[in-house]
């Protein structure tokens, strides 16, 4: 079993899940093991001749379509039964005999070609980050190092990052590009800590890297034990002149527990946020989602779902491939009705309940005051107050994290978000507050 095609199916079943009764699902679907990717075909294995057979007649297009969604780069599928696997296996291996040769790296660049700069929608949330990142991409290690990309989840860190991967790829062939998450990094960097010469293989390895990018860097944060090892490691890649890429759901300045020095190592070069895309921004992202896939689907539509779902854009194309796949078994077109179906699935997310941005569209309205301001990072009077009022309407009205509330308001601390929520409730004896809050409230549910 490969992991490519682990990956991939792992993805699949959610997919499948939703679309087939428990009982067709459970013996069908589940008893399949995904067996490799070959040819940019993905080979799955029925337990049973009688499975293969089954799922061949019932659920190919089905699984082809769930496939289609997680991969689009994947052609076709093929269902083999476990009787077959080793005379598949065997014809696996001399294939692989032939195309030794070509392989030449030996380490795998780990790039998906599908995250590149074309496909990526530019809009004023993430226009400074793209830039940035297009810099490097052109000219590693000149400008802009270290890069830092922060943002909350879902919006495109990784995509990015990937991006400039692929442009560097293409643009410096002979660059050596490597893209780990901080994960992967630490533990890599324990294992090697542990052996004896401690260290070196590590960094004999990072070292010779023209462009390392490490994702989703605040998980370093707590790990204090390997600060040294990965402050230098990053030091003498800086002064190589190699380009290092970060990014983070945070600022530097908000990762907690991490080497200071590390904290200014991160500060030294360029740092980019990327914001929440407006409701433009959204549906022109769902447009570029669907055309990828081949799909031309109504502006009613696209605004529908962009209007709902508004502040991770994972979970937006989520939606819009739950509506290709509905579309494709009732074999009608994407409308707002089969959209609307497809919502009820994020449980979140129920039908007349109001968003984070519903909350903040009303604020601004109440005060008088500019989205941009609002969740910016302006102090006067005039914008903290409804800042605070929004953040507090926002812990009341909707569950979630206090961390994503700081995201959404440019990526402040959780602990800055409670404080401004405390603040309201402490005042709520006033007038004034009560007020404030309802209109808030009265705007928000209105729209
Ligand atoms: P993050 O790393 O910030 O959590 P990802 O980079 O994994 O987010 O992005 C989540 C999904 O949203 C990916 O499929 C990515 O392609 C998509 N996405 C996010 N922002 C954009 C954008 N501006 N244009 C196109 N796709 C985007
Ligand atoms: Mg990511």
């Amino acid at each position: 079993m490969t992991n490519e095609a682990k990956q991939v199916w792992e993805q699949m079943l959610p997919l499948l899940e939703t679309e087939l009764s428990i009982l067709s699902y459970d013996v069908w679907i589940k008893t399949i093991e995904p067996f490799e990717v070959r040819d940019g075909k993905l080979i799955l294995m029925a337990a049973t001749e009688w499975g293969k057979n089954t799922v061949n007649e019932r659920y190919l297009p089905l699984i082809k379509a769930a496939m289609k969604r997680v991969n689009s780069l994947l052609t076709d599928v093929d269902i083999i039964s476990k009787d077959e696997k080793e005379k598949f296996a065997e014809q696996a291996e001399t294939y692989e005999i032939k195309e030794e040769p070509i392989v030449t790296t030996a380490e795998p660049m780990n790039i998906n070609p599908k995250y590149n700069f074309e496909n990526f929608v530019v809009g004023k949330s993430n226009q400074l980050a793209v830039a940035a990142a297009r810099a490097v991409a052109e000219e590693p290690g000149m400008r802009y190092n270290p890069l830092f990309i922060y943002g909350g989840a879902g919006l495109g860190k990784t995509h990015l990052m990937h991006a400039i991967g692929n442009a560097v790829r293409t643009s410096h062939p002979r660059l050596k590009v490597l893209l780990v998450s901080s994960e992967k990094f630490v533990n890599e960097l324990v294992k090697c800590l542990g052996q004896r010469g401690s260290g070196s293989s590590f960094r004999d390895k990072y070292r010779s890297v023209n462009l390392l990018m490490v994702d989703d860097i605040q998980f370093i944060s707590g790990k204090m034990a390997t600060a040294e090892e990965i402050f230098h490691t990053f030091n003498e890649l800086y002064d190589a002149n190699k380009q290092l890429v970060f990014t983070s759901d945070r600022p530097p300045k908000n990762i907690p527990d991490i080497d200071e020095r590390l904290r200014t190592r991160f500060e030294w070069g360029f740092t980019a946020d990327i914001q929440p895309p407006d409701l433009e921004t959204r549906i022109a992202i769902l447009r570029k989602k669907a055309q990828i896939q081949k799909y031309n689907i109504s502006m009613d539509v696209l605004s529908f779902m962009a209007e709902r779902i508004s502040s991770n854009v994972r979970e937006m194309e989520g939606l819009l491939n739950k509506v290709i796949l509905l579309s494709q078994l009732n074999e009608t077109m994407p409308s707002v009705e089969l959209a609307a179906e497809a919502l009820k699935d994020y449980s979140q997310k129920e039908e007349g309940e109001i968003t984070v941005d519903d909350i903040i569209d009303a604020t601004c309205k109440v005060f008088g005051v500019r989205r941009e301001d609002l969740l910016g990072k302006r102090k006067t009077r005039d914008i903290v107050e409804p800042r605070q009022i929004c953040i507090y309407v926002i812990t009341e009205l909707l569950e979630l994290p206090l961390t994503t509330i700081g995201n959404i308001f440019g990526g402040r601390d959780h602990t800055t978000i409670m404080y401004a929520r405390n603040k309201v409730e402490e005042n709520l004896s006033q007038q004034k507050i009560i007020d404030d809050v309802n209109n808030v409230k009265n705007m928000a549910y209105k729209k």
